[in-house]
């Protein structure tokens, strides 16, 4: 993928979260990312009655929400300020199939924020590794990221069970260009997100992980479902690297070599 210098720049401003508001403007209806800016302004701030805003849903469409396209992300925002965590699933083809309902399911964090776009795009399949995808069909998902600054990022992708060793194969890395996919449990895999939205779109110190749930298998969603859990809750990438060391050493190792070789830190 060409590097432009627009896109670098942001980037750049990526890297620096904290700059701003601390909700990347976002959150105090600065940005012009949601359409219904009045209800959200000033939230957190002015609302008298914060429960109110616990527990509460909201999906928003997007301006840009195309039928031909298959593009139809719809936005829900949970609580308010710092840390943001975003995830999204259904990112292409019929992955929604086994991934939205996951994300419709999920319950408010107990502190800072979770956003969810449930659905993306249930049109043509482009692989994330594709650079045309996060511009195309993925350009909503980029979208939030460049408005919330997210410090946690996950995508919830599906597959066929007979494509595991394609996935989770050791020569992932020769054939793909990026590392196979770690096993957790019930057929949920766990790796990273595409490098053309990591090394762009976010800080180092970001957390982004990329969970692949086995396709038509209960236990992989519900699996899928309890580790989404722990994530909503999570304040930084450390926090959720010291869970996953104690619920899952080896593939909590491989996680922190991958993104140090990734970075070119070892
Ligand atoms: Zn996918």
């Amino acid at each position: 993928m060409q590097e432009k210098p627009g896109v670098r720049k942001k980037s750049q401003q990526v890297r620096n979260p904290m700059k701003t508001d601390g909700t990347g403007g976002f959150l105090s209806g600065k940005g012009d990312f949601l359409p219904d800016k009045d209800e959200f302004s000033g939230r957190d701030k002015t609302l008298p009655d914060k429960d109110e805003f616990s527990g509460r849903s909201k999906i928003l469409p997007w301006t840009d929400s195309n039928s031909e396209t298959g593009t139809e992300a719809g936005i829900k925002v949970y609580g308010s300020g710092r840390p943001v965590r975003l995830f999204a699933a259904g990112l292409h083809g019929e992955e929604w199939k086994d991934t939205t309902g996951i994300l419709e399911k999920i319950r408010p964090p107990k502190t800072g924020t979770l956003v969810l776009i449930p659905l993306v795009s249930r049109g043509e399949y482009i692989s994330t590794l594709d650079p045309r995808y996060y511009p195309g069909l993925g350009k909503e998902v980029l979208r939030a990221v460049e408005e919330l600054k997210p410090e946690i990022y996950i995508e919830l992708h599906s597959y066929a069970a007979e494509n595991f060793e394609k996935l989770a194969g050791k020569d992932r890395i020769n054939r793909a260009g990026v590392p196979a996919y770690s096993v957790l449990e019930a057929g949920v895999l766990l790796g990273s997100v595409s490098p053309h939205i990591r090394r762009k779109y976010f800080p180092k110190e970001a957390l982004c992980l990329s969970f692949e749930i086995e396709k038509g298998r209960a236990e992989s969603r519900e699996f899928a479902a309890r580790m989404l859990e722990v994530l909503k809750e999570m304040e930084t990438r450390d926090e959720f690297i010291e869970h996953l060391k104690k619920e899952f050493p080896g593939q909590a190792k491989k996680a922190v070599e991958d993104y140090r070789r990734f970075y070119g830190e070892i």
